[in-house]
């Protein structure tokens, strides 16, 4: 059986018990908030512009170990990475999780997320993140 095929690896069971960037930033210039009726899971992000990057992340997520482990991911990946960069990557993941995409290295946690697509209830947790970013990235966006 391939890694990607298991739900929970080792990598997202560490990203869900040790989340990084956990907490919201007390100087955010935009916060977004998503949920997941489905499973239960809410997020709230909040980035700080720093010039066309996002200069820092902090995420408060509550619910299931993935929709957490995506989020920790989440930010490890996209902080200090321009907008066009992060819109890029949420692109690939985005695409990975519904099966348009396979997951690009086997070393890269995200592909870990791949796991989730034999299940297609978990598919929603694992984006719940993803989606929020881009929300969050539109305003920042808004924000010129
Ligand atoms: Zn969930």
């Amino acid at each position: 059986m391939a890694l990607s095929e298991d739900l929970y690896r080792d990598v997202i069971l560490d990203h869900s018990q040790n989340p990084r960037h956990s907490g919201m930033l007390a100087d955010a210039d935009v916060v977004s908030e998503g949920n997941n009726p489905l499973c239960g899971d809410q997020l709230t992000l909040s980035l700080k512009d720093g010039a066309g990057r996002i200069a820092a992340i902090g995420i408060d997520a509550k619910g299931c170990s993935i929709s957490q482990a995506s989020a920790s991911m989440l930010a490890e990946a996209l902080e200090g990475k321009t907008v066009a960069e992060a819109h890029a990557i949420v692109h690939g993941v985005k695409a990975m999780l519904k099966g348009e995409i396979e997951p690009w290295d086997e070393d890269d946690d995200i592909s870990a997320l791949a796991g989730v697509r034999k299940y297609p209830v978990r598919i929603k947790c694992a984006l719940l993140a993803w989606t929020t970013l881009e929300q969050a990235l539109a305003s920042l966006e808004a924000k010129g």
